[in-house]
């Protein structure tokens, strides 16, 4: 067991698979621009993840993009976000010329604090943009009822939630839209790609307009649109990978389960990722949190990072810095204090999880972070 391991690998189909699924390319020519596999694919991410509309997108990044772009939000208006996200989320707000205000998160899921929501509305906002973190769904309840009141558009970034549902009801369904990336490295990838789902039916011209330049018709261009769509390889990825990917996430699950097993009862180690009955998870990582108080500071996190690495185990700091905190914007946005953000982006290690990954490796894996805690080694003092 000398290779490296890394947080994650990406699904393939079987070689022949993806051969059969991409000779038709080579009779048709028909590369990109909503192609036939583009077009089924589409209709298979609908049906799988129940929801009424879906836009497929090149990446999870423009699909920000363009939603924040369609919504049609005045230059300066300010958006309520969460700073305990991929850079992802904050630079698409930023990239519309939007103002985000970051908003603490809650410690018991790491998804926004709804309740400090309400104290940063002004004017000036216009909408709330929160993320399902590790595939923990946010209060999308009480987000609704606060939005409802001030007149506010929900968009999720729901990257980390592809798949899972809530009381039976796909995630893809909250809010005013909802953002998922396929990038290689998530749970279902088309190597590169996204989607954003959403209610209204006249959002999915507008978004074909948006992820195509603008393009109305052959001699009208109606808006400052961008390159978006999705490729056919693309699409092919997605079609053949959307058939395992119910036998993937069992795989994740069991995965996650020896994980909880092994790790579940060590004094200063807290398990993140959720477990709510009424929540079908995707199980897209699995996050620990070295408890400070006990180790101060960051000490302990690092510390495990640095031994797996010397192991050729690669785990992730997710999300260390916080957005808030990124050199291209650090003291450049509205002052909040983020104490529970920094917490988790100083503590939280993601562990490597993916379908393939032997039980031998997770043994492997759990000895060495278990005998960090409990040697209590990594103490700053
Ligand atoms: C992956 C990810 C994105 C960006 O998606 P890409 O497909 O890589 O552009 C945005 N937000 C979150 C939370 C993500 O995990």
């Amino acid at each position: 067991m000398n290779e490296k391991v890394l947080v994650t690998r990406s699904s393939m189909p079987e070689f022949e698979e993806y051969v059969e699924m991409i000779r038709p390319l080579w009779e048709s020519h028909w590369l990109t621009n909503m192609g036939d596999y583009h077009n089924r694919l589409e209709q298979g991410l609908k049906e799988y993840m129940g929801v009424p509309q879906l836009s497929l997108m090149v990446n999870g990044h423009m699909a920000l993009e363009l939603t924040l772009q369609a919504m049609g939000f005045p230059e300066g208006a300010e958006v309520i976000t969460t700073p305990f996200t991929f850079i992802s989320t904050t630079h698409a707000i930023i990239r519309n010329k939007l103002v985000p205000v970051f908003c603490d998160i809650k410690l018991s899921d790491y998804t926004i604090d709804e309740e400090k929501i309400e104290e940063l509305i002004t004017e000036k906002t216009v909408a709330i943009l929160p993320v399902h973190v590790y595939g923990n769904i946010c209060n999308v309840k009480r987000i609704q009822e606060i939005a409802d009141k001030y007149n506010l558009k929900v968009i999720y970034d729901a990257a980390h939630a592809f798949g899972e549902t809530v009381n039976g009801t796909g995630v893809g369904n909250f809010g005013d839209a909802s953002v998922f990336s396929f990038h290689a490295t998530k749970v279902y990838n088309t190597i590169e790609g996204g989607a954003i789902t959403f209610r209204e039916e006249g959002l999915y011209k507008k978004l074909y307009n948006l992820k195509n330049f603008g393009i109305r018709s052959e001699e009208v261009v109606a808006e400052v649109g961008a390159n978006a769509k999705m490729n056919e390889f693309c699409a092919a990825m997605g079609l053949c990978n959307l058939k395992y990917l119910g036998e993937n996430i069992r795989e994740r699950k069991n995965r996650s389960e020896y994980y909880t097993e092994k790790l579940g009862n060590i004094p200063g180690l807290k398990l993140c990722a959720r477990d709510e009955e009424n929540v079908t998870y995707s199980y897209g990582y699995f996050p620990v949190l070295f408890e400070t108080g006990k180790y101060q500071g960051g000490g302990m996190r690092d510390f495990v990072y640095d031994k797996l690495r010397e192991a050729e185990i690669y785990s992730r700091k997710y999300f260390y810095p916080i957005t808030a905190d990124a050199a291209c914007f650090k003291n450049k946005y509205k002052k909040v204090l983020l104490e529970n953000a920094r917490y988790a982006g100083d503590n939280i290690l993601v562990l490597p999880l993916y379908p393939e990954l032997p039980y031998e490796m997770l043994d492997r894996i759990t000895e060495i972070v278990k005998s960090c805690v409990l040697s209590g080694n990594g103490v700053v003092e």
